[in-house]
């Protein structure tokens, strides 16, 4: 009732202002078709009232942005919605927006459920993620994708059916292509928001071995409820980041990305130290030139035998994996260094290059 009428009353100052007022003033004010009037409510009275144009009984002193009042309450967010404030992207005279304010103030945490919960139904609504701030170089999709890939191996309490909107902001984790500074041969270029959901989801079956199948099923089945709307974008981007990952890992390469850590409850970030990082890609050059060759046998077998990814990586991987970590081939070595050649790999140029681009050199 009390939003029907803080509709209502939004309703009729945006007509008054879209009768009286010029169109060059209406556009600095930020009034636009579409959406009921938010934090700018306020001005747009004000500037009304200077002009001495009446406004009957509606006042309106105080600007504030809707959806940082429905930040707790994501059924008052919908039904806010549901009246006409589309305008997820309103900004105050901070410029902060209602997203960047639920990412750069959480009020419980790093990991409050209510704050991705949040976060998930501004984004799945449209709020442009490329506005919200870096914070210990997380955008706010590498943030949702750790939280989602921490959350994701509860079966029984997975975030999959908590926040609205999970699918679309799934969707935009996996496709989007914001990166880390990080230098890490896990995820050549700099972590995606997908690289840190996978590596998340990884991690939290780091109590078992990733040639185990429990381990495994885990991701399998946390990937399989993924479903990217890009055609191809599973091949593209999932493949090729989940085999890396996991080959990765097991090959025991050493990571030298700076990820998060959660400490006293507030969100950190050590960058790994230049000088350390390059000694050990110089150190284990030939994991890592193993790795690269993997990847691509790995997904031109995949390519070729067309099993389900699950099965792939059981029946497939997993058989590989083993018998390879035990001896390496003369030809598989020679094949190796081939590709380091073909590549004109060096440890420096090689982190430049995200993990499909030598995929499609294949
Ligand atoms: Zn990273
Ligand atoms: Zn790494």
């Amino acid at each position: 009732m009390v939003i029907q009428e803080l509709a209502e009353r939004r309703k009729q100052l945006w007509d008054i202002a879209v009768k009286r007022l010029p169109s060059g003033t209406l556009s600095q004010l930020g009034v636009k078709p579409g959406t009921l009037l938010g934090y700018k409510a306020a001005q747009v009275y004000k500037t009304l009232k200077t002009k001495g144009i009446s406004t009957g009984d509606i006042e309106c002193r105080q600007g504030w942005l809707v959806y940082e009042a429905a930040s707790l309450d994501t059924d008052l967010a919908d039904r806010l919605w549901d009246v006409g404030f589309r305008d997820v992207d309103d900004v105050d005279d901070q410029g902060m927006t209602a997203l960047k304010k639920v990412y750069k103030y959480p009020r419980y945490g790093p990991y409050s459920a209510q704050r991705s919960f949040n976060m998930s139904w501004l984004i799945g609504k449209g709020a442009d993620t490329r506005l919200s701030p870096v914070i210990c170089e997380y955008t706010a999709l590498h943030f949702l994708g750790a939280i989602f890939g921490r959350l994701s191996h509860r079966p029984r309490d997975p975030p999959v059916q908590g926040p609205s909107n999970f699918e679309i902001v799934m969707n935009l984790i996996m496709l989007d292509d914001s990166r880390h500074s990080c230098r890490c041969y896990c995820s050549p270029g700099g972590c995606t928001p997908l690289a840190v959901f996978l590596s998340e989801l990884i991690k939290t079956q780091g109590a078992f071995s990733y040639t185990e199948s429990i381990a495994i099923d885990g991701v399998v089945e946390v990937l399989s409820s993924l479903s990217p709307k890009s055609p191809g974008a599973f091949e593209r981007r999932i493949l090729p980041e989940v085999l890396r990952l996991l080959t990765f890992k097991t090959l025991g390469i050493t990571h030298t990305c700076a990820h998060h850590k959660v400490l006293r409850s507030r969100l950190s970030f050590r960058p790994f130290d230049p000088e350390d990082a390059q000694e050990i890609h110089e150190e284990e050059k030939d994991m890592i030139q193993e790795l690269d060759y993997l990847v691509l046998v790995f997904t031109s077998d995949y390519k070729r035998l067309g099993l389900p990814f699950g099965e792939f990586l059981r029946e497939h991987w997993c058989n590989r994996i083993v018998s390879k970590s035990e001896s390496l081939s003369e030809e598989q070595k020679h094949q190796i260094q081939e590709i380091g050649v073909i590549l004109e790999w060096t440890v420096e140029s090689r982190l430049m290059q995200g993990p499909w681009i030598i995929l499609n050199d294949f």
